[in-house]
């Protein structure tokens, strides 16, 4: 039973997310980082010029591939999170994601610290791992540290569901 007017409380969000370097992952997951890292070649991004790579791992093993492809009407772009994960599930609907990788390649180089994917991604990533009841690891690297997350709905507490 709710009083209206003593009902104030907080909620305390965790997430929970190790911070690593490459030699502490394994194969599979330094494998992915290896492709992610690759497919930045593929970016288009001539207004940013920020250039991000992903890579998707399936329970098949198979491995799907995005990067972040703009338009000069902005909001027609999409993430290279968004786009391997939408091409995963259009060509292989029955297979679960098991993990995705993310880099970024900016000036020259790779980042020093790990970019994290936009509000948007976050959304789709929660609804695949919730499609496939099978939970998302997220791999986003950094030259210095690189972040894993082994659960995505940590990425995005409070997330849009009904
Ligand atoms: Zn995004």
């Amino acid at each position: 039973m709710y009083n209206n007017h003593f009902m104030m409380k907080n909620i305390n969000i965790t997430a929970k997310i190790q911070v690593c370097c490459y030699e502490e992952l394994n194969s599979d997951e330094k494998n992915i980082i290896d492709i992610a890292k690759n497919a930045v070649k593929c970016s288009y991004s001539p207004y940013s010029q920020f250039r991000v790579g992903s890579a998707v791992l399936l329970a098949n093993r198979e491995i799907v591939v995005g990067s972040n492809q703009e338009n000069i009407a902005y909001p027609s772009g999409l993430c290279a999170e968004r786009t391997a994960l939408f091409y995963a599930n259009s060509q292989f609907p029955d297979e679960a994601v098991e993990a995705i990788a993310v880099a970024a390649y900016h000036e020259g180089n790779f980042v020093d610290e790990p970019v994290t994917p936009c509000g948007a991604c976050r959304q789709v990533l929660l609804e695949v791992q919730n499609r496939y009841k099978h939970p998302i690891k997220v791999l986003l690297y950094g030259k210095k540290v690189i972040y894993k997350i082994e659960n995505s709905a940590d990425l995005l507490p409070l997330a849009f569901e009904f």
